[in-house]
């Protein structure tokens, strides 16, 4: 791997968030990144031949919140949140009947809770016993066939997501952010949920990193927790300060 990394002098990082960079917690709103992590992500954001995205499920006001590290950029709902980013009225439209469906039909059981988005709808079944979470998937697939195909369902760790058709997914989202760098930029995915998968697979010429163990994965490389994407990162900016630090002295 470190030869894959050694092997150019642009690099486009792409991290998810929680199971990646923080460990995943019963109550997100819990979740901070450690000092150790901080630093790391701030030597590389200064780097000049790398990029360093934070591309998460959580809204982008909740992740400026939790991270403000100068020169690490920020996207929210998969990818697709950017400052001033906003829905067609008729997607809103859609969503808000999606949301009264929900209400509606989605019975009160132990461990489901609906979370608006405000542009997603999510259903999250952590801790519900498994007929519970059975049940609740069943309303989110029926959910996904009525209001197809304006929304569509997206699966994550415990989680259903509606979304509307314009949050296309983190593999079009990095997709989109690949076509405007140069064309020898190595881009590195590191993810550890279902929702990751569409970005792992886009990334035929790129690094695609698994966070966690036992799962099916079309990552190439994997890595246990986030502990072990800590030090991934570090060496990662190692090698980058070493290849820039030679580039400046061969000058
Ligand atoms: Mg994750």
């Amino acid at each position: 791997m470190v030869r894959r990394l050694q092997a150019t002098n642009r690099w486009l990082l792409l991290l998810d968030f929680d199971g990646t960079l923080v460990p995943v917690n019963d109550d997100p709103d819990e979740v901070s990144l450690d000092p150790l992590a901080r630093r790391v992500l701030r030597r590389l954001a200064r780097h000049r031949g790398s990029d360093v995205y934070i591309m998460s499920g959580r809204r982008l006001a909740d992740l400026r919140r939790r991270v403000k590290i100068p020169g690490v950029r920020l996207l929210g709902l998969h990818g697709w949140e950017r400052p001033g980013a906003t829905l067609p009225p008729d997607q809103k439209r859609l969503l808000r009947q999606a949301k009264h469906w929900l209400a509606r039909w989605l019975p009160a059981l132990p461990g489901i809770e609906v979370e608006d988005k405000g542009y997603a709808l999510a259903v999250h079944y952590r801790g519900a016993p498994l007929p519970v979470a059975r049940v609740a998937g069943l309303v989110m697939l029926i959910a996904r066939d009525l209001f197809r195909p304006g929304l569509h369902l997206l699966k994550g760790k415990q989680i259903w997501e509606l979304l509307p058709r314009a949050i296309v997914g983190k593999g079009l989202a990095t997709q989109g952010l690949l076509q405007g760098l140069p064309a020898d930029t190595l881009p590195i995915f590191v993810g550890d949920d279902t929702s990751d998968e569409s970005a792992f697979a886009i990334l035929q010429h790129g690094l695609a990193v698994h966070v966690g163990t036992n799962a099916k994965t079309k990552a190439t490389f994997c890595l246990r927790d986030p502990g072990e994407v800590r030090e991934f990162l570090e060496r990662l900016e190692a090698v980058i300060s070493c290849k820039e630090s030679s580039a400046h002295s061969n000058s």
